[in-house]
């Protein structure tokens, strides 16, 4: 018995250390030229940690920048609310972690064995008489089942859903300062239309995301403009984000369009299961989007095995089943909370941001820790 895994990145790789562990072989395809590299950088929840481990993958080792403290901000400087990041540790027993993607992909990939990863684009998917037929730029394949993870813009997947990607008022930058001293802090700035959020990476290096909304951009033409609009902003914001702004090589800064998915997508049909962004992209207001990947993962080992794939092939659909299952609930809820939440933290009107940070800081200690133990449950 064999299975395709579509996409390798956090998704696909989650799938195929869930398939190394559960004694099911594979082949892995992605249509990059080189997968495993680019990206900036993702913070890791000890969710996401726990799944990590669960896969057989070992995180403390180099490259896993743990965070000491953390907070949210306002524009002035002063903490909102402070993450309670110990508490995390003693709770779930990870802090949590701010790694390079192409560290954690890497990492991945060496503990599922180091599979190859075989260079075509998937462009259909069919089912006929219990096997899945994958068409691809490299010719016709055939498996027992297919493991999808091509990502929130996949194109296999529409041969078996539609799916609709829902815009945002917002739009996002990404980059790694170099030389920069935060300690071991994540820190994430709330101003009016725009957020700014940093995680020490360890060395110097401190990985940042800017979220801004379109609104503020104006009729800004291209990148050059966009970027002076974005360095004001950074000049009105605690002066440490200048800093990391002046000490980011401008050709590592990555621009994103902000979209996710319409919750409520099949993550599994019959022979065929979703994983990751394919399955359930949600908007990067958490960081929590590879987190689920790698909880997925998780979800489909623990699937694999108990309906003993391995040995009882037939199984398979049943095994699905089990996974999308258990996943289901949890991947819709966090889709619907991140949205919302990028909502209020980008409000743009003076009295609104006021009031949300006033809020904020007398609301948001009460019941953290029910909240947290909800989103890092699992
Ligand atoms: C601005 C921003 C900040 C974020 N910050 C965080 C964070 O801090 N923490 C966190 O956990 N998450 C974060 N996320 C979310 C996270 O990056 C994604 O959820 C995660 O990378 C999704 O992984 P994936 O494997 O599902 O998809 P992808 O990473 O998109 O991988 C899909 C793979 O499939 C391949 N592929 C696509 N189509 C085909 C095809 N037709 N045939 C073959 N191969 C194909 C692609 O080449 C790619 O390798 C952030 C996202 C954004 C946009």
């Amino acid at each position: 018995m064999k299975l395709g895994i579509v996409g390798a990145g956090v998704a696909g790789l989650a799938a195929a250390l869930a398939c190394t562990r559960a004694s099911v072989a594979y082949d892995l395809l992605d249509r990059a030229t080189q997968p495993l590299e680019g990206g900036v950088a993702l913070t890791l929840w000890p969710n996401a940690l726990r799944a990590l481990r669960d896969l057989g993958v070992d995180v403390r080792g180099a490259g896993w920048a743990a965070i000491e403290e953390g907070d949210i901000a306002d524009m002035r400087g002063r903490a909102l609310y402070r993450l309670p990041v110990a508490w995390m540790r003693a709770r779930f027993g990870f802090l949590p972690v701010c790694v390079r993607r192409s560290d954690l992909l890497r990492q991945m990939h060496s503990a599922a064995g180091s599979p190859r990863i075989e260079r075509c684009e998937v462009r259909r998917l069919s089912v006929s008489a219990g096997r899945v037929e994958v068409e691809t730029d490299a010719g016709l394949r055939s498996y027992d089942g297919l493991l999808l993870a091509d990502g929130i813009r996949g194109t296999a997947r529409q041969s078996l859903v539609q799916a609709r990607t829902r815009p945002t008022h917002y739009v996002a930058w990404r980059g790694i300062a170099h030389g920069v001293d935060v300690g071991r802090r994540m820190r994430e700035i709330w101003g009016r239309g725009f957020r700014f959020g940093y995680a020490a990476m360890g060395a110097g290096d401190v990985y940042w995301f800017a979220t801004i909304n379109r609104s503020r951009l104006g009729r800004a033409g291209g990148a050059p403009e966009a970027w002076r609009i974005l360095t004001a902003l950074a000049a009105e914001s605690p002066p440490e984000v200048a800093r990391m702004m002046a000490a980011t090589p401008t050709e590592g800064v990555y621009a994103h369009v902000i979209d996710d998915l319409a919750p409520g997508l099949p993550l599994a049909v019959g022979r065929i299961a979703l994983l990751g962004d394919t399955a359930h992209a949600i908007t990067p207001n958490l960081g929590f989007g590879g987190g689920l990947a790698l909880e997925d993962g998780a979800a489909l080992m623990r699937a694999l095995v108990a309906h003993r794939v391995a040995e009882e092939p037939g199984a398979l659909a049943a095994a699905f089943q089990a996974y999308a299952e258990v996943r289901r609930r949890r991947v819709a809820r966090m889709a619907q909370v991140t949205r919302w939440l990028g909502d209020v933290m980008q409000w743009e009107g003076k009295a609104a941001a006021c009031a949300r940070d006033t809020l904020f800081r007398w609301m948001a200690p009460l019941g953290d820790r029910l909240v947290w133990t909800w989103m890092l449950g699992g």
